[in-house]
């Protein structure tokens, strides 16, 4: 019989499946599952209104079968089937838009990324040649008394004949090819593998998918044991299986769906021991049409903060899933947030163009976008606890996309982040504490330390908290430069209590401390000299109370800044981002007194001292002495 050629856009497609290597294989499955659904789903519909039909609604199933032996997978539906000439024109010819856009757009860019393409919306039957070297449909239309044949081995082109058939519907056998090094197709040969893969992308098809399992059954073997009890045998039988759970979770009402039963569905998709601290439900109407479900996890995978790490939701259309990370639908920045959004107006096939998608993703991520930020707001409001876990586990990421883009996202996170309030000995958001400020109070005073106890402790804070403000303790890695991004709050200004100007008249004021800087500028010089390199300039301060000294910066760079930097210890650049470190003396203390003395009389003794001094500012600071052996033998010096 003559082989009836493929039309030719058809064969590059087709040669596209055969001979890539292709990612994602498996979705062969998925494509030849979702065309028997849809079958199914057309002669469901004629039946409502054509008695002729006989069939109800329960009768309609979806049969798989698998042969390791033989090398066969097959697909049976018992829907509308498909005449001669359907077979003609829907399996001899893909010859719509979107393929010929799709070899086209192959042809252009010849680049690999794009054959993602099919893995996320189909290619439909031709995905069987990824596996098979031959497949064969027998197939019979509703309404039709004859079944026919058809059958393919690929570019060659296909077979169409007459053929014996019970019921209407279409069987798809697929031939799987032999293994090769790169493809080990013999592990789809088995039903735990099938089941797998239709739990994977088939799960919410809404017709029941079975399969044939073989099962033991305990029988009485018809003997006797001495005691006349019967012996029992095991015996084996085939039951058939429905494998698939057809109703999605996210389609169902949300006030059928309990929280056990949607923490469990989290659980188990995500690979979570603990429960998400919140699940959203999204639906929309309108110009376009989604069901959501979100859940944010209260914890932090462990490869998060690393590359390895896949952000994205999964996409389903109409309950079968057509990409597994879409990173589209949700932004960046709430990459933290996992789940589903169904969309009946996502396509299965390429046909569609990817630039519509493009469109509508964006759209939804924008949608997602404000409805995970209000959550977190609720949650903050009324679930602090759960907050705190959240905000334990994904602050960084909070921080980090506040710095990202150039401050794109900052008016969008803001509200979300919390510090630690001196006052509250607490987190709280940066909206409480505006709140809370005094009138008079002008600026949002803060600082950035290694942990709580040294903010407590740091001599710049005494002057402040005797106001009665309130210092937020940043103690993340890269609060300071959140902090830079941000620039203000809801028009108040930060003041970094170590380096800015603290707006307020101090124990000093700022003109006495100028004065005291010009009647002792040699003094302030040799000690800079004393201590040497490490220093940009030494200052009688206006900020210290009963301390002193403390340490300083001029310019962008802080101290927190350079110890962020340095940590990247393989990066040369980050290696050279230096503080320029300012020491302040407090004029008032005893210290000073002394420091002043030696230097009258003896250089050499006050030179010891100011190093002393420079050490333990670096000590308060939190940062390590240069030469900590020099530093002991100068206090032993001092007994
Ligand atoms: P798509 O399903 O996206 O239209 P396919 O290449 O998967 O593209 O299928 C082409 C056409 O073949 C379908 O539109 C349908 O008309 C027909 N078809 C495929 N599988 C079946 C089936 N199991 N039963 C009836 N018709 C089918």
């Amino acid at each position: 019989m003559a082989k009836k050629q493929f039309k030719a856009e058809s064969k590059r497609v087709l040669d596209l499946m055969i001979n890539s290597i292709y990612t994602h294989p498996e979705i062969f499955l998925r494509e030849l599952i979702s065309n028997a659904s849809d079958a199914i789903d057309k002669l469901c519909y004629l039946s409502l209104t054509d008695d002729k039909v006989g069939m109800q609604r329960s009768d309609f199933k979806i049969k798989l079968g698998v042969s390791e032996k033989d090398r066969i997978i097959s697909v049976s539906d018992n829907g509308i089937g498909m005449t001669k000439e359907d077979l003609e024109n829907n399996l001899g010819v893909i010859a719509k838009s979107g393929s010929l856009q799709f070899k086209g757009d192959m042809d252009k860019t010849g680049d690999a990324s794009d054959l993602d393409i099919i893995g996320q919306f189909g290619v439909g039957f031709y995905s069987a040649f990824m596996v098979a070297d031959k497949v064969t449909v027998i197939t019979k239309a509703y309404g039709s008394d004859t079944a026919y044949k058809w059958e393919s081995e690929g570019v060659d082109g296909y077979t169409i004949t007459e053929w014996q058939k019970d019921g209407v519907g279409t069987d798809i056998i697929l031939n799987i090819k032999q293994d090769v090094e790169e493809s080990e197709y013999t592990r789809y040969l088995n039903h735990i593998s099938i089941g797998q893969m239709v739990k994977k992308y088939s799960d919410f098809i809404r017709w029941p998918i079975v399969m044939d399992m073989v099962q033991p059954e305990e029988v009485e073997s018809g003997e006797f044991d001495a005691d006349g009890k019967p012996i029992m045998k095991t015996e084996y039988r085939t039951v058939e299986e429905t494998i698939n759970s057809m109703i999605p979770i996210w389609q169902r009402p949300k006030d059928e769906v309990d929280v056990e039963e949607s923490n469990e569905f989290y659980k188990n998709l995500y690979y979570d021991y603990a429960d998400p601290v919140a699940t959203i439900r999204v639906n929309a109407e309108g110009t376009l049409e989604y069901k959501a479900m979100l859940f944010i996890p209260g914890r932090a995978p462990s490869n998060f903060f690393s590359d390895q790490f896949e952000p994205g939701l999964q996409l389903y259309s109409n309950g079968v899933m057509v990409m597994e990370r879409c990173k589209d639908v949700i932004p960046d920045c709430f990459r933290f947030v996992r789940g589903i959004v169904d969309s009946p107006d996502f396509s299965l096939n390429i046909s569609r163009e990817t630039l519509q998608h493009g469109r509508q993703l964006k759209t939804i991520s924008n949608n997602l976008e404000k409805k995970v930020k209000n959550e977190l707001l609720r949650l903050m409001e009324e679930e602090p606890e759960a907050y705190e876990q959240f905000y334990g586990a994904f602050s960084d990421q909070l921080k980090y996309s506040i710095c990202n883009n150039y401050g794109e996202k900052k008016d969008l996170l803001v509200d979300l982040l919390m510090f630690y309030s001196s006052t509250e000995k607490e987190l709280i958001p940066l909206k409480e504490y505006k709140s809370k400020m005094p009138e008079e109070q002008k600026l949002i005073y803060f600082v950035c330390t290694d942990s709580i106890d040294q903010a407590e402790s740091l001599p710049q804070a005494e002057q402040v908290r005797d106001k009665g403000y309130e210092i937020l303790y940043m103690t993340g890695e890269i609060d300071d430069f959140v902090v830079r991004e941000l620039k203000e709050y809801d028009g108040m200004s930060f003041c970094n209590i170590t380096t800015d100007d603290l707006g307020f008249e101090g124990v000093e004021s700022k003109e006495e401390a100028e004065k005291k800087q010009e009647e002792n500028k040699e003094l302030l010089e040799f000690v800079k000299d004393s201590v040497g390199e490490a220093l940009s300039s030494v200052r009688i301060s206006s900020k210290l109370k009963t301390s002193p000294v403390f340490l300083t910066t001029d310019g962008d760079v802080t101290i927190e800044m350079e110890k962020y930097f340095s940590m990247m210890k393989n990066n040369p650049v980050a290696q050279n981002v230096k503080a320029s470190r300012v020491l302040e003396l407090n004029a008032e203390h005893p210290a000073f007194a002394a420091l002043k003395s030696a230097y009258d009389s003896d250089k050499d003794k006050a030179a010891e001292l100011s190093k002393i001094l420079y050490a333990q500012a670096l000590l308060i600071a939190g940062l390590p002495l240069d030469n900590p052996t020099e530093y002991t033998e100068l206090i032993c010096k001092l007994f």
